[in-house]
């Protein structure tokens, strides 16, 4: 269970923000900010993301609240 940094695993996180225009995430697993692809919450929503930097998925919970500033 302490191994999160175990690649294949898919982690869901519940707060996105927006940055420059692109929508941003903490990836869970390296907690490097993530520019997720997509025009609005409804596309980055419930999508999965692969960030590159890690090779870590994650995936948009589908009721993720959208925050001004990440914490
Ligand atoms: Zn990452």
């Amino acid at each position: 269970m302490s191994d999160d940094k175990t690649t294949n695993k898919i982690i869901q996180i519940n707060t996105i923000s927006k940055k420059s225009g692109d929508y941003i995430a903490e990836c869970p697993h390296c907690k490097d900010i993530y520019r997720l692809i997509g025009n609005d919450l409804s596309a980055v929503r419930g999508t999965r993301y692969l960030h590159s930097a890690c090779d870590g998925w994650l995936v948009v919970s589908k009721t993720a609240r959208f925050i001004r500033n990440l914490p």
